[in-house]
């Protein structure tokens, strides 16, 4: 078996405001500390989240989920986001929100379906042959340009390896001298060199900055069978979705999963119930042979109240099956219409049986400190210096509109300051871009003043 590289499809964009966010920050005995692992505040909240976490640790989460219900802004995504972090490293986390089912190409249960996929994760090892050694020597041979074109191109590089039992001398192929280079490899440093592959790691490097490629591996690398073999387990997280994808459309070259390529064919175009149920059953058995482990993680699904009525059945369901996320649905209603019905209302939309299974968590808004908190936390996550007096109109911004808006003022108001040609944000910087936009709120009091002007 060969895995390759798989570039992860985790919605980054969406997930990148919460950066700065790295756990629950609770105290051993499981109290929250006001700041800490990057979130402020909301104590309660973060404390019961702590009461999910230990409950998913301890296999009594099955068939449940939880509802985050509070105001916008007051930090659901992110205390989901924290959850799945506190699940472990590499935990997959989904975050969608309900209007995403509705699309005139996919079926809804399809959008769902995918983003379960978004949050399942596999952990996949592998025991890998490798050679590893200290260069020794590093050496690019160069010759003149066979088209007989000016200068000279490498054609081969040597590498001396120091391995734990002798040296020896490889004759590698030249597009491992770039990667070296770009890796910034000399003489001296520890790498290592996939036995079947040929592909080069340094050491000591995480795997995001790691060249890997392929080379002809005969025709380069005398590999000799030997005692300079060492087995090293290499690790990779991917998400079922990630599998399903890789073999919707295969690209071939690095960046698809091999391993499932090879086992279905004829390649499909795209994923199907049909191709999950094969991939399922590909992952099932690399599970019995233990070369892969399950990783559940956490699928947060915002505005739970736009989902109607087949979703909710249908995602019931799933909350049941054998492999399923810990879904955390999140919602700033009250008691609402089911959409898809004419006149079922239940609190926050949600079907009462489904009500019935979920652990309700609130969270309550922020007050100015915290806000203030906040927003240091992400000028400094963002690289950004600010002032004191801004900070403050900022955090007035927060009370007035919502902490979102008011971390979104952030990058313009850097950018007011960078046209002043400064570095830090100063209170007219805040003024400046507080009175070009608007907040939802003063929009839609402007919108509702002056109707007539407006489409109806
Ligand atoms: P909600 O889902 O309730 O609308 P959210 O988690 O999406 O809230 P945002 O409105 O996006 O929160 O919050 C704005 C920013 O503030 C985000 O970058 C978020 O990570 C951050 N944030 C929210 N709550 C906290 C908190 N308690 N501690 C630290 N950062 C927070």
């Amino acid at each position: 078996m060969k895995v390759e590289e798989v570039k992860s499809t985790v919605k980054t964009q969406r997930i990148s405001a919460h950066s700065h966010i790295k756990g629950l920050g609770l105290d051993e005995n499981g109290f929250a500390i006001q700041q800490a692992a990057g979130l402020v505040g909301q104590e309660q909240a973060r404390e019961a989240a702590g009461v999910v976490v230990d409950m998913i640790k301890s296999k009594k989460m099955a068939g449940r989920a939880v509802l985050l219900a509070g105001p916008p802004g007051t930090g659901k995504t992110a205390i989901a986001l924290a959850i799945a972090q506190e699940l472990g490293n590499k935990v997959p986390f989904c975050p969608m929100v309900g209007s995403e089912v509705y699309s005139s190409e996919i079926k809804k249960t399809e959008v769902l379906m995918e983003n379960f996929r978004r949050a399942i994760g596999l952990r996949i090892r592998e025991t890998k042959e490798v050679y590893e050694g200290e260069v020794s020597e590093l050496t690019p041979v160069e010759t003149e340009n066979p088209a007989g074109g000016y200068g000279k191109t490498v054609s081969h590089v040597i590498i001396g390896l120091r391995t734990a039992k002798g040296s020896k001398q490889l004759k590698l192929d030249p597009s491992i001298y770039e990667a070296l280079q770009k890796e910034k490899v000399e003489v001296g440093d520890v790498i290592y060199i996939e036995a079947t592959s040929g592909a080069v790691k340094r050491q000591g490097r995480s795997d995001a900055y790691a060249t890997e490629f392929d080379l002809e591996a005969e025709e380069y690398v005398p590999l000799p069978k030997g005692d300079v073999h060492k087995k090293k387990e290499v690790v990779q997280d991917v998400t079922l979705h990630d599998l399903d994808a890789a073999n919707a459309k295969p690209q071939g070259g690095q960046d698809v999963l091999s391993m499932m390529g090879q086992l279905l064919k004829p390649k499909k175009t795209e994923i199907t119930d049909k191709l999950r149920k094969e991939i399922n059953k590909v992952v099932d058995k690399y599970i019995d042979q233990g070369i892969a482990e399950l990783v559940p993680g956490v699928l947060f699904i915002d505005e739970v109240h736009m989902l109607d009525i087949e979703t909710f059945t249908y995602l019931h369901r799933a909350l049941e099956s054998a492999i399923a996320p810990i879904v955390i649905f999140a919602t700033n209603r009250g008691r609402c219409l089911i959409r898809g019905t004419d006149d079922i209302y239940s609190p926050h939309g949600i079907p009462l049986d489904l009500l019935d299974r979920l652990l309700i968590i609130r969270t309550i808004p922020y007050d100015r400190p915290e806000m203030e908190q906040i927003l240091i936390l992400r000028a400094k996550t963002e690289g950004l210096e600010i002032d004191t007096d801004a900070l403050t109109a900022l955090g007035e911004v927060g009370v007035k509109a919502t902490l979102r808006y008011a971390v979104q003022l952030l990058t313009p108001a850097h950018l007011a300051a960078k046209l002043n040609e400064r570095n830090n944000i100063s209170l007219a910087d805040v003024e400046e871009v507080a009175v070009l936009f608007l907040d939802a709120k003063q929009s839609a009091k402007i919108v509702s003043e002056n109707k007539e002007k407006f489409m109806q």
